[in-house]
């Protein structure tokens, strides 16, 4: 994919970008080795001076900032917004947890002292999607730059504008020159940097072919990686649940980001005694969703981020439709229109076979699935090779314990949507992908964590 800014919202390529050669990287990793030297020896305390920095300027400019995200992927300007605000949020929190994430653990033996001491590593890449093009960076780059590593960013070739934002608000924080550094490259630049010696560690989030291709040449070079891969979340209610509000947060679990979050809700799976009803208020509320510009206050959803990514995912309806899946709302657009936009859709009686089981659908698509009972719930919602989040809703307790038991998932979230929270690890099971981010184990993934024994 070429490096560019293409308008989603009209189709109109803004700004294109010529990818570094690789000499170009090869000076940038130098930077990065030599700035880890000196960086890795400044105090946390001076760590977090410039992190809560960095936290000053996301909320200063979090207009422009979020205007930018919008013109390059088309989410609404009101979620770029809320988007940045999050990422001062995690930088605040790595800025006054890090110390206590970072100190050493006693651990009492036949040794006369012996503790574990956690230490950075280097330069850690980082390659990065464009659907949450701030977050998904600041979640990796507040607790590696508090650790003492050093990052490389390789962001999604639609998000150049934002990627160089980046690395200008954490260098006008006052971080030292190479200890955060955008590199405007293709995918397939990324073997070179993960080869290098001095590059220690890699983490991605994004498509499983993605993750196979990074997680292949590191194993290969003997790093550790973290990815962070898809996800069809099953959305599960039972009969117990309090419908409406499961209703009200099925929307926005669905369309967050234009539909397109990894953790989106995307398979709603209904108790047979509740399913009529979730499934009538469903389509009235998707109804009244306002699809257009996504720069204007009042819009719900604005376009899909690129053309293929519609192409993608209407071919994807159409192929479950054909298959025998019920549309009961949307999965048309028209070509003619200026603009990625999808409408919100809703399929039903989807077969098992159909792309609407089997895969993650990234857009505004809905799909219902009936069952009789929380043993039915359970095994629908574990058929899928992903395993991210699970959002289920019930008000008993039995229910609860066993859904938090037995879902096939990194997280579980009841009576609530899946979502981040910096003091909580983030990561998948089965092929969503392995590793965690946020919280402090999703810092300890990129330290050494040394063991240390003093007779
Ligand atoms: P993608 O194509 O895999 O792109 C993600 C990043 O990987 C981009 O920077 C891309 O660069 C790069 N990339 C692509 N192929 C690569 C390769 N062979 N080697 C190295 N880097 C490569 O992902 P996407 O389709 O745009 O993003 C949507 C996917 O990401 C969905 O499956 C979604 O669920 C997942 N996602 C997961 C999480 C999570 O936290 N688990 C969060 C957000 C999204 P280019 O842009 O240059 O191709």
């Amino acid at each position: 994919m070429a490096i560019a800014t293409t308008n989603p919202t009209t189709g109109e390529i803004i700004r294109t970008f010529t990818p570094l050669s690789s000499s170009e990287i090869q000076a940038k990793i130098a930077i990065a080795h030599q700035a880890f030297q000196d960086y890795k020896l400044i105090p946390l305390s001076q760590r977090a001076v410039w992190l809560h920095r960095a936290a000053d300027i996301l909320e200063a400019e979090k207009y422009r900032l979020g205007a930018i995200a919008t013109l390059e992927m088309g989410k609404t300007l009101k979620s770029a917004i809320a988007e940045i605000e999050k990422c001062a949020v995690g930088c605040r929190y790595y800025a006054e947890n890090s110390a206590k994430f970072l100190q050493d653990l006693a651990v009492p033996t036949q040794a006369r002292q012996s503790f574990v001491r956690y230490q950075p590593l280097g330069i850690i890449l980082a390659v990065m999607p464009w659907n949450f093009p701030y977050w998904q960076v600041f979640r990796f780059a507040a607790p590696t730059l508090m650790a003492g590593n050093v990052g490389l960013l390789k962001h999604a070739s639609n998000v150049p504008q934002c990627a160089i934002a980046i690395a200008e608000i954490i260098e006008q924080a006052g971080f030292p020159m190479g200890t955060f550094q955008t590199l405007l490259i293709g995918a397939a630049q990324v073997e070179e940097i993960i080869r290098d010696p001095r590059v220690k560690a890699a983490t991605l989030t994004g498509s499983e072919a993605a993750g196979q291709s990074l997680a292949a040449i590191a194993g290969h070079e003997l790093k550790k990686t973290v990815l962070e891969l898809g996800g069809s979340d099953p959305f599960i209610v039972l009969k117990t649940a309090d419908l409406d509000l499961a209703i009200k947060t099925a929307v926005t679990a669905r369309m967050i980001n234009n539909g397109q979050s990894c953790i989106a809700a995307k398979r709603f799976i209904l108790e047979e005694a509740i399913a009529d009803e979730f499934e009538t208020k469903l389509v009235t509320a998707y109804r009244q969703l306002k699809l257009g510009d996504p720069m204007q206050p009042d819009t719900d959803l604005g376009p899909l981020a690129t053309f293929q990514i519609r192409a993608e995912l209407d071919q994807q309806v159409q192929a479950s439709i054909a298959q025998g899946a019920k549309l009961l709302i949307g999965g048309k657009f028209d070509p003619d229109q200026v603009g990625y936009f999808y409408p919100p859709t809703i399929l039903t009686d989807i077969p098992k076979t159909s792309p609407a089981y089997t895969d993650e659908m990234f857009g505004p698509v809905a799909s219902l699935f009936r069952v009789p009972n929380l043993d039915a719930a359970i095994n629908l919602a574990n058929d899928t090779p992903l395993g991210l989040g699970a959002s289920a809703w019930t008000q008993d307790q039995k229910e609860c314990d066993r859904l938090v038991d037995e879902l096939e998932a990194g997280s579980v979230f009841i009576n609530e949507m899946v979502k981040s929270d910096c003091s909580l690890p983030f990561g998948g099971t089965k092929r969503s992908g392995y590793g965690r981010e946020l919280s402090m184990l999703g810092m300890h993934e990129f330290l050494n964590i040394k063991t240390v024994w003093i007779k």
